[in-house]
């Protein structure tokens, strides 16, 4: 890593008053640069991004909103949460945004605060089954103190809509159970959603509907998913994933009742200070999503996606779903190698300097913290420049370190040709 650029990261000055921090610093740096990462939820944030959450915004208590704060000095935090707003408004498409939630998880806890009881039914996929934790998880508040019903995904592998939402039994569920919302958007769905046939769902049985688009917002944002406006009534979203800003969440919706119980519901209702340095992130991120470029690289993202698919269908792995709309693909081992678990797929692949997830497959009946599955994604090295040519050449390294029972000498070769292959790829900041 070159000493720019640490400086660039605005970390230098660490390295005189904090040398054990600065070593770990530059240390992940140095594993960032020299690994593949695959982890679909992850991504490289510009320079300008990290400028924007390194400076002196941190040091400030913005409590209220722009116009309307409980401390005096706003000013110019009110102009940049103010072009947060209009920018998240343009790049989405919606009348509405608050741009204060610290991350997804408590974009999602104050549409919940927002828009629901306790006790009351709401509808979402299963956490197993590729949905997310706050969507009903019995860990989560969102199952402890709501009443989720789950839909399920096709799980007939001869179905022409095999692994896609069964969409006629969410309708069906819909009417049995009348929740009060239903949730759309997942964390490890490779499909399009289909925002529209939700709508009709959702005004059959009279419910709210929220989409929650974490993984696929730099591709709603860039072009290449279809947008859940007009169709859903709240987004919810994480701002750091295939959107590719600094860690934070986002709500936003067309709706002005629904706008003014999300901002009391964001504060004061489940935070406190906003962190102004994160917002200011997130205005430089909309900024850049903003740009003609940013539609080349979410189409790449998913061009990248089907052509890792592809290969890796090529190569004898089932996917959920048989392939990809996205920037995600879901190898389910237990059709090709019923031996081995995500836990060691996901384990081999790390040792070989390929940064994946084991994740939980369809009716998996291993434990989270084994599963069948591995979770792969293109966002980060799309924006590192892997164009199909570097997919091809991934899944031939993917594939190798899979077959090698573990094998040491293979995952240090792999290592070394990753090292090369990222040497020719350096990092957007
Ligand atoms: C990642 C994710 C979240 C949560 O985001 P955090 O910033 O980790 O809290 C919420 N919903 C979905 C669908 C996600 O994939």
């Amino acid at each position: 890593m070159s000493t720019e650029a640490v400086a660039d990261a605005g970390v230098n000055v660490l390295q005189g008053v904090d040398p054990e921090i600065y070593k770990w610093i530059t240390t992940e740096q140095q594993r960032q640069e020299n690994t593949l990462e695959m982890i679909a939820s992850e991504n490289h944030t510009s320079a300008a991004v990290m400028a924007a959450v390194g400076s002196c915004l941190t040091n400030k208590y913005c409590e209220g909103y722009p116009g309307k704060r409980y401390y005096s000095g706003c000013a110019y935090y009110d102009e940049v949460e103010t072009i947060a707003i209009e920018r998240a408004k343009q790049l989405f498409g919606c009348a509405f945004a608050n741009v204060q939630p610290h991350s997804g998880a408590n974009a999602n806890l104050a549409a919940f605060y927002a828009l629901l009881e306790p006790g009351d039914t709401f509808t979402s996929i299963e956490l197993s089954e590729g949905g997310h934790l706050t969507h009903g998880s019995r860990v989560n508040l969102s199952g402890k103190w709501f009443n989720p019903v789950h839909y399920p995904l096709v799980h007939d592998v001869e179905a022409d809509h095999f692994g896609h939402i069964d969409y006629d039994a969410v309708e069906a569920l819909c009417a049995e159970h009348k929740p009060k919302l239903i949730m759309c958007g997942y964390s490890a769905y490779p499909r399009i959603i289909d925002f529209e046939r939700f709508r009709k769902i959702a005004d059959a049985c009279g419910a709210i509907l929220l989409a929650d688009i974490a993984h696929i917002a730099g591709l709603v944002a860039g072009g290449a998913h279809p947008s859940p406006f007009p169709h859903c009534d709240v987004v919810t979203t994480t701002t750091h994933k295939t959107l590719r800003g600094p860690r934070g969440g986002l709500v936003m919706t067309n709706d002005e009742a629904i706008a003014k119980k999300i901002d009391k519901a964001v504060f004061p209702g489940t935070q406190g200070g906003p962190l102004m340095h994160a917002i200011a992130g997130k205005a430089v991120c909309f900024g850049e999503a903003l740009k003609d470029e940013f539609k080349d690289y979410a189409q790449q993202v998913v061009a990248n996606g089907q052509a890792l698919a592809a290969g890796l269908m090529d190569k004898g792995w089932a996917l959920s779903s048989n392939g990809t709309d996205n920037h995600l693909v879901l190898i389910d081992l237990r059709r090709t190698d019923p031996e081995l678990t995500g836990r060691d797929g996901a384990q081999w692949l790390d040792n070989a300097g390929i940064i994946t997830n084991k994740n939980t497959v369809m009716g998996d009946e291993r434990s989270p913290m084994v599963t069948s599955g591995i979770r792969l994604g293109t966002p980060a090295l799309t924006t590192r420049g892997f164009k199909a040519e570097q997919i091809e050449q991934t899944v031939e390294l993917i594939d190798r370190v899979l077959r090698s029972g573990g094998d040491e000498a293979t995952a240090n070769a792999v290592r070394g040709e990753v090292v090369d292959l990222c040497s020719q790829f350096p990092m957007p900041y």
